[in-house]
């Protein structure tokens, strides 16, 4: 070797080399290379500008990072225009790529301020921008995060660059990303989040950067969560407001056997649970709108249920039109409106006094079934007066609704003389016994006319009752 240069501080393994082939007017820079020569296979990146210098040399900085001079805020280049080759050692010269062209003659592109801002000024780690370009552009199933760790410049360079649209407009461009990589659902209006994004949990716990996995990770739950509102909604088991037909079905009072019938009918998910059961999950618009599709007709039992009132209570109440039937059942509106118009009667309870009871307990205890709808009728015209327990708010009104025993005990004397006479009714087998004979006698003596019921019962199965003085 005739000259040897001194290396530079800043300048790189390789550029020295070629410096060195060049003063020493070597045709092929490898002829120098050895083994123990570092990055010769790389793709090498210059920047033209730097290079423009007479006194220039290749800077180390370059390999490393984004492909950026920050010198001259320009994208650096790792091929030639002219011939198309990528920069290597063994095709590139110091101040010329091998087919000839001066790397001064390249222009320089210059960088985004909205990427430098991402980059440097906000310090966004490089590769959650490239996570999130290389998702942009190639979608969830287009390996984004193999090509996400491309080397070639101008890849890099439109990652980084699709990236950092995102996190300027932070979370508003991220939600519009997911919205475009978001796999179409096909029948059902309604899918998992986990087949719209497949494994994207897994992807974003592959970015390194804790700060920013977590804020993906929290605009993807919230992404999911906007969708509930929307035809095309998704499900996650992280978002809470997701419901399955049981649930729904103890909150409407409904059978869940009806809201299943409607969830295979609306071709809704199932998720199959850990232990190989089968669970519908309904998000809460698609709820409201099952519960429409179902109608407004529920069955006495379940109007039991909504209420907090025995069965035949709300029969009591029917019959009265305190609740208005529908079709074989009774109107839910009925229901809701008269549990709204009981309650709206009632003040907060004040005091957890000993003295106020629960209305379930209340009816269950002091007033008679055939008093349920006078009973009703004397909270709506304040001769009973009703508390509300806020604690217990959104129960039944069985249980949400308080009551003072001794108050009903008072309203229901002067009614106990006219109550009498259904005391006196007997069904058959007290008249039997009353008579001192069988049954079967007391039912011939019906069918032949010496015994008239005084009151013939709906259901089936249910005896006649008869006053007692006609047998005397
Ligand atoms: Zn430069
Ligand atoms: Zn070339």
């Amino acid at each position: 070797m005739l000259i040897s240069p001194t290396k530079f501080p800043l300048e790189s393994e390789v550029g020295f080399l070629l410096r060195v082939a060049h003063a020493n007017g070597l045709c092929e820079p490898k002829w120098l290379a050895t083994d123990a020569t570092k990055g010769l296979h790389q793709r090498l990146r210059i920047c033209p500008r730097c290079l423009f210098e007479p006194s220039a040399y290749w800077f180390a900085a370059w390999q490393s990072g984004p492909p950026i001079c920050h010198q001259h805020q320009c994208w650096l280049i790792d091929a030639c225009p002219d011939c198309l080759k990528p920069f290597s050692f063994s095709t590139c010269r110091l101040h010329s790529c091998r087919c000839g062209q001066p790397y001064q003659a390249h222009c320089s592109v210059p960088v985004d301020p909205q990427i430098w801002k991402s980059l440097y000024v906000d310090r966004v780690d490089p590769d959650v921008l490239m996570w999130m370009g290389s998702l942009s552009k190639h979608g969830l199933q287009g390996k984004p995060g193999k090509r996400a760790s491309s080397k070639q410049v101008q890849e890099i360079a439109e990652f980084i660059e699709l990236g950092s649209a995102a996190a300027v407009e932070w979370p508003k461009e991220f939600h519009a990303l997911l919205s475009r990589i978001r796999i179409p659902q096909t029948s059902a209006k309604i899918a998992l989040a986990s087949s719209a994004f497949p494994a994207f949990a897994k992807r974003i716990r592959s970015i390194r950067d804790p700060d920013w996995r977590a804020r993906i990770e929290i605009e993807f739950l919230a992404y999911i969560r906007n969708t509930q509102g929307q035809e095309s909604a998704l499900l996650s088991r992280q978002i809470r407001s997701t419901s399955n037909a049981k649930l729904i079905a103890g909150r409407h009072g409904l059978s869940v056997d009806r809201i299943k019938r409607v969830a295979s009918q609306n071709a809704l998910p199932v998720r199959v649970t850990e232990g190989g059961r089968k669970r519908y999950v309904i998000a809460p618009e698609i709820e409201e709108r099952m519960i429409k599709d179902l109608g407004d007709e529920v069955s006495t039992k379940q109007a039991s249920a909504v209420l907090g009132l025995h069965p035949t209570r709300i029969t009591a109440l029917l019959s009265v039109q305190e609740l208005s039937a529908l079709g074989r059942g009774i109107r839910l509106a009925s229901i809701r409106l008269f549990k709204d118009q009981i309650l709206a009667l009632a003040a907060p309870v004040d005091s957890r006094s000993d003295r106020w009871v629960s209305l379930s307990k209340a009816l269950k205890t002091c007033v008679p079934r055939t008093m349920t709808a006078e009973f009703f009728q004397a909270i709506r015209t304040h001769k009973i007066e009703v508390k509300s327990n806020p604690q217990l708010a959104a129960k039944t009104l069985g249980d949400e609704l308080l009551i003072q025993p001794d108050q009903v005990a008072a309203w229901l004397a002067p009614r106990r003389s006219v109550q009498r006479c259904s005391d006196l009714k007997l069904d058959i087998t007290h008249v039997a016994k009353t008579l001192g004979v069988k049954p079967d006698v007391v039912r011939s003596l019906v069918l032949n006319g010496f015994l008239t019921p005084i009151e013939s019962r709906d259901r089936i199965g249910l005896p006649p009752v008869f006053r007692t003085h006609r047998m005397t």
